[in-house]
Order: structure tokens, then C-alpha cells, then sequence
């Protein structure tokens, strides 16, 4: 049976890449070895970072003036690295859900990390506004999608003091001005590639002025000058995200995926506003186009939909336990052919209970 993956991460990746990953773990590009057996420093292995590097640079348009890194420790340790290497005396977060809170958990264990809006008050459904950002703030801080809630910033924060953001769950999916920041980083499983690395996107310059003596591994500064090398890189997870931008780039490039994106979230999210016995639990205008939460009132109906969606192959839509219900995660990867199943069975569904 054919699976529908809505998994929010490790998520679903391009069939032809996983055809084309799995041959390597068998022989590397007819060179006689598997790639989880290749030396990191072997000229074979140095190219493939060499070329995902190059294509997160070409596919996002990153302007000169900015390093690309692949290190490790998911984004959960880009959120000690951003403060290790950008907080002198205060940072400014924006806490928009779990992840945003918990980068600003880790910023304050190194000095001041305020939160200077947040969306907790009703449950971060929704993204604040309307916030003032203080101009002596070493950098604003802030979570470009919210993986588990189900928001996105449509626009980003715009201010005089350093952007940082954590775009793990929406990078790759949008057309984004890399120049309005000074470090964007991403863990690789929720649009690029699986678990392993974790992509740094950093202006030149721009680190290593706090003073404080940090260890080598949160260090940007070693990190960039041995180009993602200075200890052994996830070389398989480096590899199939290189192949996964090298789908994303034939097939046409970030805004190509981007317009496929907006037609996969109106037509769920169209389904959802509706359907009578759906709703959706997230402020309209800040709806994610990779996440989208919505709930299902009847207990009874929600058994039914439950075999429903098994039986027709659907995998990894149950919500996450603060929020409830449903999330559908709508990475690159997923066909419109899989909204459309969902669809159906909503619609089914109502047709037969409501
Ligand atoms: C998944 C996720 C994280 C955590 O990523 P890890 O790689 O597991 O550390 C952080 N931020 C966002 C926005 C995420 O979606």
C-alpha cells in the first residue's frame, strides 16, 4: 500500500533521492565502497560537501558575505551555539512555542535572554505583533515556523540588531532574503535530509566578538574555517541533503516548491474551514504552510476518522500531545496526491457522520 507521510520529522524526502541513497550505501558512484564506509577526507567525500554547501548557496540565494557549515547536535544545539557566539550582555527572543522557548532556555544560561513577545497566553496559536525590539539587544532571536503548533511567520521580524533564526522546519520551503540575517540554522530532518546535520548559514564577521572562551565543537569560528571538517561530519546525512537539493534545484528551485507549498496548505486548510466537523485552532493569518493543527470535536467521529486515515495509508498525522487532535506536516517532499486523500476521507466523513 502506498503511504501518505505527514510524519513531522524525521519526515518524508523524495522517493528518487532515497533510490538514489540507498545504491550508495551500497557502492558510492561506482568507486567500490558504501558511502558510510568512505574516509570523510577522501577526495569523493570532500565533493559532496563541497557541492552541498555550493547548492544551499545557489538555492537560497545566498549573497557573498556568508559562510555555509553543516555540524551536528540538531538544532537544539544551534540553540546554545547562537548564544555562545552572539551574547555579550542581553539577547531579545521571541517566543512563539517549545522551540523558541527552549532557545531562549539555553541563551540564559550564559547571560540576559528576554522574551520580549510571546504568544503563550492563548496556547501560541498564534504569531504577536506589534512588539517593541530593543535596539541595545545583541540580536533578536526568533523561530521562522512552529513545528508543533502549526504557525508561521508570513513576515519576519525587521530590526537594526542581529536576526538570528532557527528555520528548521520551514527552510528550503519559501523564498527567504538570507541578507535580513546574520545566522540562520536548521536542523536537516524536516526539509532537507535525515537526522544527522545541521545546517548554519552565517555572516562573515559577524561572531567571535562576546569574549567568552567557548568550546571548540559551539565554536562558529574553527566550524567555518575547516569548511564543516574539523571533526568527522555526518557524511550520510550531508550527502542525501545534497541530493535532495540537487531534486529541489532541477525541479525548478525554492519558489517553484513554494507555489506547490501554498497549493497544498489552501487546500487542506480549505478543507478544514469547511468541513463542519473540523476547525482549525491556529489565528488564520498565521497558519503554517508546512504544519497545519486542527482539531476534531466529536470523540465518537474521531475513532471513526482514525480507522479511516490507517486504512487509506496515511502515516503520521496524530497532534502533538500540547496541542491535540491532528497535524499534517506538509514538507517539500509530500505530494499534493497525499493533501488530496486527506481531503477525501474529511469529506467522507462528513458525509457519513455529520
Ligand atoms: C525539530 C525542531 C527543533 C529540534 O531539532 P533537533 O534537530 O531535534 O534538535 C528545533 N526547532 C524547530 C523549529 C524544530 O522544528
Amino acid at each position: 500500500m502506498k503511504i501518505h507521510n505527514y510524519s513531522a520529522g524525521p519526515c518524508i524526502l523524495p522517493q528518487e533521492v532515497f533510490q538514489e541513497a540507498s545504491q550508495s550505501v551500497i557502492d558510492f558512484n561506482g568507486v567500490g565502497l558504501s558511502i558510510l564506509e568512505m574516509s570523510h577526507r577522501s577526495p569523493e567525500f570532500v565533493e559532496v560537501m563541497e557541492e552541498a554547501r555550493n547548492l544551499v548557496k545557489e538555492v537560497l540565494n545566498v549573497p557573498e558575505g556568508y559562510d555555509v557549515v553543516f555540524l551536528q547536535g540538531g538544532a537544539s544545539l544551534g540553540f546554545s551555539i547562537a548564544a555562545f557566539n552572539y551574547l555579550k550582555n542581553k539577547a531579545a527572543y521571541i517566543n512563539t512555542g517549545s522551540w523558541a522557548g527552549k532557545a531562549a532556555k539555553e541563551a540564559k544560561r550564559l547571560g540576559a535572554a528576554d522574551i520580549i513577545a510571546s504568544s503563550e497566553d492563548k496556547n501560541f496559536s498564534y504569531i504577536p505583533k506589534n512588539y517593541e525590539v530593543p535596539t541595545d539587544a545583541d540580536y533578536l532571536h526568533f523561530t521562522s515556523n512552529n513545528t508543533i503548533f502549526g504557525t508561521q511567520f508570513k513576515n519576519f521580524p525587521t530590526s537594526n540588531i542581529p536576526l538570528i533564526c532557527d528555520m528548521s522546519s520551514d527552510i528550503f520551503s519559501r523564498t527567504i532574503n538570507v541578507s535580513d540575517f546574520t545566522m540562520i540554522y536548521a536542523g536537516a530532518q524536516k526539509n532537507l535530509g535525515p537526522a544527522g546535520a545541521t545546517l548554519y548559514i552565517v555572516k562573515k564577521d559577524s561572531y567571535g566578538k562576546t569574549g567568552r572562551d567557548i568550546p571548540v565543537m559551539l565554536d562558529l569560528g574553527p566550524q567555518i574555517r575547516k569548511d564543516s571538517m574539523y571533526n568527522t561530519p555526518p557524511v550520510f546525512s550531508v550527502y542525501v541533503a545534497m541530493l535532495t537539493l540537487r531534486w529541489l534545484k532541477k525541479n525548478g528551485g525554492v519558489s517553484w516548491i513554494e507555489k506547490i507549498n501554498q497549493q497544498k496548505a489552501d487546500l487542506l486548510y480549505g478543507e478544514i474551514d469547511r468541513n463542519s466537523l473540523f476547525a482549525g485552532p491556529v489565528a488564520k493569518e498565521d497558519r503554517s504552510n508546512m504544519n497545519a493543527t486542527f482539531l476534531l470535536g466529536n470523540e465518537d467521529v474521531k475513532s471513526t476518522f482514525d480507522e479511516m486515515w490507517k486504512a487509506a495509508g496515511i502515516s503520521g498525522i496524530k497532534g502533538h500531545r500540547s496541542v491535540g487532535g491532528y497535524r499534517a506536516s506538509m514538507y517539500n517532499a509530500l505530494p499534493i496526491e497525499s493533501v488530496q486523500v486527506l481531503v477525501d476521507l474529511m469529506k467522507e466523513l462528513e458525509r457519513t457522520k455529520g
